[in-house]
């Protein structure tokens, strides 16, 4: 049924009022095939009677049927609400969900969403490797899914550490690999890059402790979390959560 609805939305619609349309559209299936009781979205606060199973070319993930957020959206949310200090008054967001931008945008917190594609819900159009802000502005800095489509990525890292602040928090997200990293910037064919790397968009695709050992070097202590281990089974069923989301949280 939603891959029905789906493909209708996209043909008969113009392009540009697919995202300004959608959460009119997800409300309304949301209260015709979704709403009930099996299931729970913390995020938009909805409870539904199933998930969407969504499928990539390398996993199935569990979108809420109201705001559309993944497994990675509703375990950044817990992360955030359970492990970072509510006195963040400074917040910047790359690319962020338009699920996770409505919750945090409607905080007292200072919060500036930041996407340079003009793909997301976003204030700022700033090029991560050329940011403007000043040093140390942020409390909390999010970076999920940005840094494996960027060439110069230690550029990128460098600006995260700038912008923190003394004992802030960064949090990133990335496809990991097992083993090294897996990186050839060379590579700039679209199909050629899915097959490698995973999307047609993306540059690399992350070893962990690469990663790690890049972040550590630009300064950070990081730590990486399966946020999802320190939750029930049934909490991770009842909120569609996979375990392996991991984050690594990057203190200054
Ligand atoms: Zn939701």
């Amino acid at each position: 049924m939603y891959k029905l609805i789906k493909k209708a939305y996209l043909f008969l619609l113009p392009r540009k009022l697919h995202y300004q349309l959608e959460p009119l559209v997800r409300r309304v299936m949301y209260h015709l095939f979704y709403k009930g009781n099996t299931f729970y979205c913390p995020i938009c606060n909805s409870h539904l009677k199933k998930f969407i199973s969504i499928h990539f070319k390398l996993e199935t993930d569990n979108s809420c049927p109201r705001c559309g957020s993944l497994s990675r959206t509703r375990t950044l949310y817990y992360f955030i609400d359970k492990e970072i200090p509510k006195d963040n008054n400074s917040i910047l967001d790359f690319s962020p969900h338009r699920s996770i931008y409505n919750v945090l945008s409607k905080t007292k917190q200072n919060y500036i969403a930041n996407d340079f594609d003009n793909q997301f819900h976003a204030d700022t159009q700033h090029d991560i490797t050329n940011l403007p802000f000043e040093k140390e502005k942020f409390d909390l800095v999010i970076c999920f899914h940005v840094l494996e489509h960027i060439p110069n990525d230690n550029q990128a890292i460098n600006n995260l550490y700038n912008v923190l602040k003394k004992h802030g928090n960064l949090l990133i997200q990335v496809p990991i690999k097992e083993g090294d990293t897996d990186e050839d910037l060379s590579i700039t064919d679209p199909k050629l890059r899915e097959e490698r790397f995973g999307q047609s968009d993306h540059v690399r695709v992350y070893g962990k402790s690469d990663l790690k050992n890049k972040l550590e070097a630009v300064g950070f202590k990081t730590e990486i979390i399966d946020y999802a281990e320190t939750l029930s089974t049934e909490k991770l069923t009842y909120n569609g959560i996979k375990k392996g989301e991991l984050i690594f949280h990057c203190m200054k």
